[in-house]
């Protein structure tokens, strides 16, 4: 490794040269950014010296936090052996054999066939291609739309993007025509003055209404995820998969479920569709597969799409260089063992997620406070001006932006999506942890409410 740059130095060397994603070009290269590090546990370091929380594990993926030694050993260890080897050409290595097999295991026995990508991104994109490829097989040529939902978050190539239903990503890019998009589930932003369960059930009749409208014999998928992630930890009201499940029961619609965020336990579950009691037809992973220690995505298969896929037909005419790549495979080798072996999401999520809703609830009477969702380990919270009327503090998100900058101030990091601050801690966070979460984010509610004139009553 190179000698460590001064802070100073490596900033001023990123503005110059390097652009990020999902940022202002200009900004950036105007006013630059944070360098992270190194991190531990659950802490990050900046090159100014900050000890920051991470509130979001990473980016939804360091389920485990940052001191994994089991996963970098594995890494290590890989890249001494076998460093690359690709899977075209009827090649494979023990890494990828054993994690296919692993993710087999955990999921309900018709899943029995992986795809291996880089990121959730690729994954999806090569799950349009295994839906499009079924029904060809099957003689339904016709059956190629796939329905999604607005501000759903798929990922970033062309493809997923379009599969996602972020008005900004399809503003800056031509999306795929055969993709349609329906309401989503969000009673705060949509239900009006409906009851939250009264209105799940009107939200998910909308793929009903769609699937009626462009014609049961055209549309081909419904791709989902169970609780929207960074549309804004969206959960969902409870009547809402169940009516889902109902509506593609009754036709020939396969469920794509993308687990990107919610798969390996974030939900309190191995799978967000284990959660909400649905059984998607292919399931899309990436992120916490490796724990984020090494890029890995891929696509799960049902026993149903895999016995047509694999009646012949000839070649998938799909694949990446780094498909299966064994240092990637062997991070997430270690991070399935470290789940199985801690019983860390029963242990983990699934104990700490009361203690993690009961503090948030406390959050509901703050003023500028207009609604909290929590599943899991996994949370949203909704700032508004006027809690019955739902105004919001400031135009284009600008008092959620105010409120996650002082958090990450005072050393908590959090992010922000429209005007809800959002969270997803890692599951080896402790109760005290979890403390200081709340505590540090209701201070700075408490700045934000103030910095927005909003008399902040004593809660
Ligand atoms: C992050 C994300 C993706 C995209 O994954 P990348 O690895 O960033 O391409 C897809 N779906 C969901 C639900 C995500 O959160």
């Amino acid at each position: 490794m190179s000698a460590k740059l001064d802070t100073k130095a490596l900033k001023q060397l990123d503005q110059a040269h390097h652009l990020h994603p999902f940022t202002d070009f200009a900004d950036y290269a105007r006013h630059g950014g944070r360098i992270v590090s190194r991190a531990e546990h659950i802490y990050i370091f900046d090159s100014d010296g900050n000890k920051i929380q991470d509130g979001m594990s990473g980016l939804w993926c360091c389920n485990l936090g940052y001191s994994q030694e089991r996963i970098k050993t594995a890494v290590a260890d890989q890249l001494a052996e076998l460093p690359f080897y690709n899977n075209f050409f009827r090649c494979s290595n023990q890494p990828a054999t054993e994690l296919a097999a692993r993710l087999c295991e955990v999921t309900p026995d018709r899943f029995q066939r992986v795809f291996f990508t880089n990121s959730g991104s690729e994954a999806n994109d090569t799950q349009i291609k295994f839906v499009h490829r079924y029904f060809d097989l099957l003689g339904k040529p016709e059956k190629k739309l796939i329905i999604s939902r607005h501000n759903a978050y798929h990922g970033s190539t062309i493809g997923a993007s379009s599969l996602g239903g972020m008005s900004a990503m399809h503003q800056q890019t031509m999306g795929l025509d055969y993709i349609h998009h329906i309401q989503q589930p969000h009673w705060f932003e949509e239900g009006a003055d409906l009851d939250p369960e009264e209105f799940g059930v009107l939200a998910a009749k909308a793929l009903e209404t769609a699937i009626d409208e462009l014609g049961e014999d055209k549309v081909a998928a419904f791709i989902a995820e169970p609780v929207q992630g960074a549309g804004g930890v969206i959960v969902p009201p409870e009547s809402y998969w169940p009516e889902v499940k109902r509506i593609l029961d009754e036709r020939d619609i396969l469920l794509i479920s993308d687990e990107v965020i919610c798969g390996f336990g974030r939900t309190g579950r191995w799978f967000g569709f284990e959660t909400y009691g649905v059984e998607p037809d292919l399931v899309t992973f990436a992120k916490a597969v490796t724990n984020g220690y090494m890029p890995l995505g891929g696509c799960l298969i049902s026993d149903k799409i895999a016995d047509v896929l694999l009646s012949g037909g000839g070649e998938f005419a799909h694949g990446l260089t780094y498909s299966g790549h064994p240092a990637s495979c062997a991070a997430g080798l270690a991070t399935l063992d470290i789940l199985e072996d801690t019983q860390i999401i029963e242990r983990g999520v699934v104990e700490l997620a009361p203690y993690f809703a009961s503090r948030l609830m406390e959050l509901v009477d703050h003023p500028i406070v207009g609604q909290v969702r929590v599943k899991g380990l996994f949370a949203g919270v909704e700032l508004v001006r006027d809690k019955s009327s739902r105004e919001r503090l400031a135009p284009a998100s600008a008092a959620a932006v105010y409120c996650r900058d002082t958090a990450i101030t005072q050393g908590l990091m959090v992010r922000q999506t429209g005007d809800a601050m959002i969270m997803a801690p890692p599951f080896v966070t402790e109760r005290s942890e979890l403390d200081f979460l709340i505590d540090q984010l209701a201070i700075a509610l408490d700045k934000t409410a103030q910095h927005y004139g909003v008399t902040a009553t004593p809660v």
